[in-house]
């Protein structure tokens, strides 16, 4: 969401003005996304791989008790 910093505002895309503007003072924001940086898609994938290997390793253990 397209934040004005001077404005201490947040803008709704559909509020902004020519060419993603503040329509209060008129200074150019950022329209952009946030982008999901790299290291956290790789620090979740890593996760779910672990806590997967760890169910297989749990349920391993539970068959071998029996
Ligand atoms: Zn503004």
């Amino acid at each position: 969401m397209p934040t004005c910093e001077d404005c201490d505002h947040y803008w709704r895309p559909s509020e902004l003005g020519e060419g993603g503007t503040c329509p209060t003072c008129d200074q150019a924001l950022d329209t952009t996304p946030p982008k999901t940086p790299w290291h956290f898609k790789l620090l979740i994938l890593s996760a779910t791989i672990y806590l997967g290997w760890r169910a297989v390793q749990g349920i391993a253990w539970v068959i071998h008790r029996i």
